[in-house]
């Protein structure tokens, strides 16, 4: 079979014509690169606004029967622009007017905020030489997520071994064969599938940072470049935070083993970050892969001596966060007690009720709610066997004078989560870098 590169460009990525030229000239340097992926231009030093968002705040102004012109001219003119810049013939006024004429007529929200990569498409194709092939023909969502199996069947139906194509990203049709968008972000969904679906050699997602750093640059300043990472230490570091790529487009090629390569498109030099699957894992040197987190955390902490002789009582306890829609973070606990870290925001307003109704149900010896925790996840699969990490770890802590209020490390070792007090979140995830990355 011919090996293929899936790359999908980001907004920043394609945000004028310049950077069209930039995309072709990556997709040019390697002729395994033929199925493009392309976001809806977003924003650059000139443009304020990211193209989805115009054309949301279109179809809002259009569903209250409002005029609209003025924010789609913005959006017709980009296009328009672009076109004009690249000296490309493709008339794309008729496209334009047609999407106008659809929001007019009271277009779904999901179709307005899909025209941005549809258009973008088109454009790339004609630039490119490609076939355009729309979403709609090879893109399938269920229950709002990707339905990876009924695309890649439509995949393999429509593109030939050996053909060039630009697929839109961000939308599909649903189970009801409407047109749905992912979620924002999206296109590096699209990518995904797309790369499962042509069995691709690599995932290539370019964007505007060159790969994830192993920690927040706005925290540690000179943070180190993360060369490889396993999907599972992403999964770890993404939830906590550190958004690079669309933490959904780990599924559709992870269990293929497609790699997926985070690459900057205005530095394509820069080796990026690979993230690999579990298997190449021995080729890890370092201890800790990545350090991130959050802050604005509450631990409710339950206590009840004999707890674990009540063999209900962590099923009422938590079923009082369930029929609250309020999702857990962490559980850690001990003999008598139990902590039940939850994000602040969404317990604030309702405390005295969950406290009121751990105490009908769980009937307890005392609830206390403590806010202001910050959370911090360091991650990484040397952490396993490397003797002395947590020890080094809380070294490092306590050496800066940073108290931990609360431990938890999942069973796989991967990662260890320490609590902290918002005050001392910057500070601990400094300490720990420091230790960690430059010793
Ligand atoms: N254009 C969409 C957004 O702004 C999708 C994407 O860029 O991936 O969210």
């Amino acid at each position: 079979m011919e090996k293929v590169i899936v790359c999908k460009f980001g907004g920043s990525s394609l945000s004028n014509s310049d950077q069209f030229r930039t995309v072709k000239e990556i997709m040019e340097a390697d002729e395994r690169r033929r199925v493009l992926v392309p976001s809806a231009p977003g924003k650059s030093q000139d443009e304020k606004h990211k193209v989805t968002d115009l054309l949301l705040m279109c179809y809002q102004l259009a569903s209250h029967n409002l005029l609209f012109d003025e924010i789609y001219n913005l959006v017709r003119g980009r296009f328009i622009q672009i076109r004009d810049d690249l000296g490309l013939t493709l008339k794309i006024e008729e496209e334009l007017d047609a999407v106008r004429e659809a929001i007019a007529a009271g277009a779904s929200s999901d179709y307005c905020a899909s025209r941005g990569e549809y258009l973008c498409g088109k454009l790339l194709a004609d630039y490119m030489g490609f076939r355009f092939v729309d979403a709609e023909e090879v893109i399938r969502l269920r229950g709002g997520k990707a339905d990876v199996k009924a695309s890649s069947r439509l995949i393999r139906e429509h593109i030939v071994e050996g053909e060039s194509v630009v697929v839109p990203g961000f939308y599909g049709l649903n189970e009801k064969g409407d047109l749905q968008t992912l979620s924002r972000g999206g296109s590096d969904i699209t990518g995904a599938i797309m790369a499962a679906g042509v069995k691709a050699v690599v995932y290539e997602n370019w964007t505007d940072v060159s790969g994830f750093l192993a920690a927040d640059p706005t925290i540690v300043e000179d943070s180190a470049p993360i060369k490889t990472i396993t999907y599972n230490e992403l999964r770890e570091l993404s939830y906590m935070g550190a958004m690079v790529l669309h933490e959904e487009a780990i599924f559709p090629v992870r269990d293929l083993n497609i790699p997926i390569h985070i690459k900057n498109t205005n530095a394509p030099q820069d080796v990026g970050t690979a993230i690999v699957p579990d298997w190449r894992a021995e080729e890890r040197t370092q201890v800790v892969t990545g350090i991130s987190g959050k802050k604005d955390y509450t631990v409710i902490r339950v206590e009840k001596t004999h707890m674990s002789e009540d063999l209900s009582f962590y099923r009422k306890l938590l079923s009082v966060f369930e029929t609250n829609d309020i999702p857990i973070e962490h559980m850690p606990t001990s003999i008598d007690t139990i902590s039940i870290v939850v994000a602040t925001s969404l317990i604030k307003a309702r405390e005295k009720k969950i406290r009121e109704e751990i105490s009908i149900y769980c009937n307890p010896e005392r609830i206390v709610f403590e806010h202001d925790l910050a959370i911090v996840a360091v991650v990484g699969r040397g952490m396993i066997s490397t003797k002395g990490t947590s020890a080094t770890l809380f070294t490092a802590l306590a050496e800066d004078g940073i108290n931990v209020r609360m431990i938890s490390q999942g069973s796989s070792e991967m990662n260890i989560i320490v609590g902290v007090s918002n005050e001392d979140f910057e500070a601990a995830i400094r300490a720990i870098h420091d230790k960690f990355m430059r010793s």
